[in-house]
């Protein structure tokens, strides 16, 4: 499906094609620093912004950036390089997500739990 969203201030807007309905869940603690919690995520096939001149992209590994809103420092993706976009849940107009998986739960605080029957895995589906 298409989507679009935008960060909080509106600086950054998007439009993306390919908007899988499923979210996963990350509790890396990449993306607990990141986000302040959980990382709640969402594969695109490709994405437009507008507003690129208000996105600043922090390289957070040898292999993803993560980029965010200049003005208002909302978090709206995740690129696994050169063109993998996964971008920030709650950004999303339409919010007709379903929790398809959570990962990296080794890093999970106890401190809190997702509801639901879908599969937890310690790293990646794969390992
Ligand atoms: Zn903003
Ligand atoms: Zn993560």
């Amino acid at each position: 499906m298409n989507g679009s969203g935008q960060c909080l201030c509106g600086a950054v807007t998007f439009a993306a094609k390919g908007v899988e309905s499923h979210v996963h869940a990350c509790h890396c603690s990449m993306c607990r620093r990141w986000n302040g919690g959980p990382g709640m995520a969402v594969a695109v096939k490709s994405v437009v912004f507008t507003g690129e001149a208000n996105i600043e992209r922090y390289r957070s590994s040898q292999w993803a950036e993560r980029g965010f809103c200049k003005t208002c420092g909302s978090n709206l993706f995740y690129l696994l390089m050169p063109a993998r976009y996964i971008l920030e849940a709650g950004l999303f107009h339409e919010q007709n997500f379903e929790l398809e998986s959570e990962i990296y739960c080794a890093g999970k605080p106890a401190w809190y739990e997702f509801a639901g029957g879908h599969p937890k895995h310690n790293g990646l589906p794969s390992d």
